[in-house]
């Protein structure tokens, strides 16, 4: 079995990576050392991907590197940063060290490698999914912590934005206009897809999408595409941002908390990909109650998407609109202040949710969970 020493030198120390400007000491010492530029600041962000919980397990060891630092690099365009190091702290389990096998994974192939085989195929994958993306993002890996138990991943990034430019959640302003980048929903059908690849329902879900649309819908799960360029490119211009993680609804909801404001959704404006309509009307058939507001509603609670949302006031739409951010962006609604908006309750006396989702005459679709819902 190779020692937690080897593992790092072989899978993530010798690695040929662009080293980044503010690394000052990199992996090998008890800690890294960066400098800030003048007039920088730096965004630290933090996130863990558990086995089982937040990646299904049969998820490939390229992939779950490649979602571990692509959901932590959307947190930072969130907050309009410019990728620069990271640290990677990797737990993994006896099967993937090559100690032991009762529970392995590796024992359910047909052709069972050898331990110290699995071991490395297993972490030279997913060295590679980590090294290709932090290239294409020019963040370098300059330290972490390596134990052994059940497989988490757990990423901090670090990123440089300009002194009082980092984009908040706090921003936002009544009159506002609300955008999303990308499409919504993708995801969730991806993990229906990867669950169903497990047996589950699997002659309904191939009857609806080709291969090809269930491995899109499967890279937006799993190889999100962080939107780096659109978060700096937003900087003095969006009023506040997130990202994407928990659903639409959810993650708008802290915009307005932070900014003590409402927001208004039409939901024929939220964008959804031709595969997600056509998952959607094949999975809804026979079933009248689900109509296009509630193929809206579904994308606009569903987990996993890492696009952007965020608000930008009506005078600085122009200067948005001629920006090449890298990815389509569209307006799906509006700020309004907090005792705007109707009532703070509906006719019943429910408390009227933060965010709320109107359909084409403007009628509020009851929404039962803002956040994570798959089909
Ligand atoms: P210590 O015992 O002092 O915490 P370690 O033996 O854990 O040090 O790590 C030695 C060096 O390797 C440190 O620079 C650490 O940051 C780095 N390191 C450990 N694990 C990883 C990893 N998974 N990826 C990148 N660097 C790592
Ligand atoms: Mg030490």
């Amino acid at each position: 079995m190779p020692s937690e020493f080897s593992i790092i030198k072989t899978f993530f120390a010798d690695k040929s990576q662009q080293k980044h400007a503010s690394t000052k000491l990199g992996i090998g010492d008890d800690g890294a050392i960066v400098t800030i530029p003048d007039n920088q600041e730096m965004v630290i962000v933090v996130d863990t991907l558990v086995e089982g919980v937040h990646f299904p397990q049969q998820t490939s060891a390229r992939d779950i590197a490649y979602k571990a630092l692509a959901v932590n690099l959307s947190d930072l365009a969130a907050m309009g940063a410019e990728p620069s190091t990271f640290t990677l702290a990797l737990t993994l389990p006896q099967s993937l060290t090559g100690e032991g096998e009762k529970n392995s994974r590796a024992r359910s192939l047909k052709k069972p490698l050898k331990k110290s085989q699995q071991n490395a195929n297993w972490l030279k994958d997913f060295s590679e999914g980590l090294f290709e993306l932090a290239a294409q993002a020019n963040i370098e890996l300059i330290g972490g912590d390596t134990t052994q138990g059940p497989l988490t991943v757990t990423i901090q990034a670090h990123g440089l934005v300009p002194k009082n430019k980092a984009l908040l959640r706090s921003g936002a302003h009544a009159g506002d206009l609300i955008f999303v980048s990308g499409t919504l929903g993708d995801a969730a059908v991806g993990l229906q897809c990867a669950q169903h690849r497990l047996g589950r329902e699997e002659k309904k879900l191939s009857s609806a999408l080709s291969i090809e649309e269930k491995q899109y819908c499967l890279n937006r799960l799993n190889r999100p595409q962080p939107r780096l360029k659109a978060g700096f490119l937003l900087r003095g211009i969006a009023t506040s941002c997130i990202d994407i993680s928990d659903g639409l609804l959810a993650d708008l909801g802290h915009i307005c908390a932070a900014s003590r404001c409402r927001a208004t959704i039409n939901a024929q404006n939220i964008p959804l990909s031709p595969v997600y309509k056509k998952h959607y009307a094949h999975y809804a058939k026979g079933e009248s109650v689900l109509g296009v507001n509630s193929m809206s509603a579904l994308a606009a609670t569903a987990g996993d998407d890492y696009e952007l949302c965020f608000t930008v006031s009506p005078e600085a739409v122009p200067k948005l609109l001629a920006l090449d951010l890298g990815c389509p962006i569209s307006q799906i609604g509006e700020v309004c202040a907090l005792e705007e908006a109707g009532s703070s309750a509906d006719q019943a006396g429910a408390p009227r949710p933060m965010v709320v989702l109107l359909d084409k005459t403007g009628n509020i679709i009851p929404v039962a969970k803002s956040g994570y819902s798959h089909f």
